[in-house]
């Protein structure tokens, strides 16, 4: 199984390590061409304006969201998850991003980095089987609005902190800073059933 960890910017060895330990190969993913032959694909936190204008600069940003739409497994954190979404709220919203995931997202809405917390997310749903997670929350986006067909895995304080969408996963919190490799598990076991959980054979 080929993940690839987008490499522009932010946590790209901690989601490397994550992958290993959840049983994928991770292939960092600088170039359109890299994309090929892949399985997946992790957008790592960071920051989202900066990410989405590399993502243009390099070329990247139509070949991926093309892949998307055609049904390649992607996995956003943080400032992935905002790179996903198709609607911000407030005025800051990142001018590049790919919009395939059916959800509002509110920047910093967690607080600014001095705000910043670790909690235990218990992960439910499709591959998760409840057990808490610890997870780090740092600048990170409120989830405000689910689309149709968007599931929830995760709530923190009554809202929604990981989200699934078909194909498309994405969390709220960084998944890969506290040592744990549960969510990746869920990642890389939605991209070994391949795009849209419909089976590759
Ligand atoms: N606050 C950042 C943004 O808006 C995301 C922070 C993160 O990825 N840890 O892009």
């Amino acid at each position: 199984m080929k993940i690839g960890v987008l490499g522009l910017q932010g946590d790209v060895r901690e989601h490397q390590a994550a992958l290993e330990a959840a049983g994928a190969v991770p292939v960092v993913v600088k170039r359109p061409g890299e994309l090929d032959g892949l399985d997946g694909l992790i957008l790592p936190g960071g920051e989202s304006t900066t990410i989405g204008l590399l993502l243009d600069r390099f070329g990247l940003l139509e070949p991926l969201r093309q892949r998307a739409l055609d049904g390649m497994p992607l996995f956003g954190t943080c400032a992935g998850l905002i790179l996903m979404a198709t609607e911000i709220a407030g005025p800051d919203a990142a001018r590049h991003r790919l919009s395939v995931l059916d959800v509002t997202v509110r920047r910093n809405a967690y607080g600014r980095q001095p705000e910043s917390f670790e909690a235990e997310v218990a992960v439910a749903g499709r591959g998760g089987d409840g057990a808490k997670v610890r997870v780090a929350f740092i600048r990170a986006p409120v989830i405000e609005r689910l689309g149709r067909g968007v599931e929830v895995l995760g709530e923190w304080e009554g809202s929604p902190v990981l989200v699934r969408q078909g194909h498309l996963l994405a969390a709220s919190f960084h998944a890969e800073i506290t040592g744990e490799h549960r969510v990746h598990e869920i990642f890389v076991t939605m991209a070994a059933s391949g795009s849209n959980g419909a089976g590759r054979t």
